[in-house]
């Protein structure tokens, strides 16, 4: 498998970096992981809209799923005048939530099940996804979200998506070749325990034994090389990078 970054900024995209979102490549599949602000733009750097297979949505906050609007009108409005529907694997809420900026007056003009054939997944979930078997777990995270566990041909990725610590991932994560762990706060900047710290990441990256960490949803306002530091400082003998944007990784 390869992963494609396509953005890592936590909460809200900054120039050069769009908000959480992934490309996995698993033989012919490309599968989209999270569709967060300015994910849309940059997935097709490595993807056609009408080549992309499918996509799967961790949560219904904007920096995880604004993009699937896009996608939306990208889908709905061929020239050719035929729409495209791709699978959408994502929890209810994101099903439940989008469709209030779609239609905001009932015109029922622009539909989510126009573009989206919907498999909705919650805690305990599998799946097989274009030959990739996920599992899902809920996260420490206000809103229902799901971190997920992808397995093809004796390779794993694991994705925290936003997580506080309250939580087993080290337990989801074991023996993973990646592990993409979200890292929002620095130890001089901790928030509350609705997401992890550069720190929290190395930690449960060494308790996991995975192969490679590496950080992403990093806040945007904070130095990235502390957070690679801090997380390297608990991480034991687990290589730990940055996930920047424009980046892939080979699992
Ligand atoms: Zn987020
Ligand atoms: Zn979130």
């Amino acid at each position: 498998m390869r992963v494609h970054v396509l953005g890592s900024s936590g909460g809200y995209p900054v120039p050069g970096n769009p908000c959480s979102g992934f490309l996995l490549e698993k033989e012919a599949a490309r599968i989209w992981i999270d569709a967060g602000t300015g994910t849309m733009a940059a997935v097709q750097e490595h993807v056609s809209l009408e080549r992309l297979d499918g996509i799967v949505v961790s949560h219904a906050h904007a920096d995880h799923c604004a993009d699937l609007l896009t996608l939306l009108v990208a889908l709905r409005f061929q020239l050719d005048g035929i729409p495209r529907r791709k699978p959408l694997w994502a929890p209810r809420e994101v099903w439940d939530v989008l469709p209030r900026f779609l239609d905001p007056r009932g015109a029922g003009i622009l539909k989510m099940e126009e573009a989206f054939d919907f498999h909705p997944v919650e805690a305990g979930s599998e799946a097989d996804i274009f030959g990739v078997h996920c599992r899902f777990i809920r996260t420490a995270h206000p809103v229902e979200t799901l971190a997920l566990r992808a397995e093809a041909g004796g390779a794993a990725l694991v994705y925290t998506a936003d997580t506080g610590p309250a939580v087993d991932l080290a337990g989801f994560a074991q023996g993973a070749g990646l592990f993409l762990c979200e890292a929002t706060y620095q130890d001089a900047l901790m928030g509350a325990p609705v997401h992890l710290s550069a720190r929290q990441a190395g930690d449960l990256a060494r308790r996991a034994g995975v192969r490679r960490l590496a950080l992403t949803h990093l806040w945007p306002t904070l130095d990235p090389e502390v957070s690679l530091r801090e997380a390297r400082a608990a991480a034991g003998d687990v290589p730990v990078e940055l996930a920047r944007a424009g980046t892939a990784f080979e699992i």
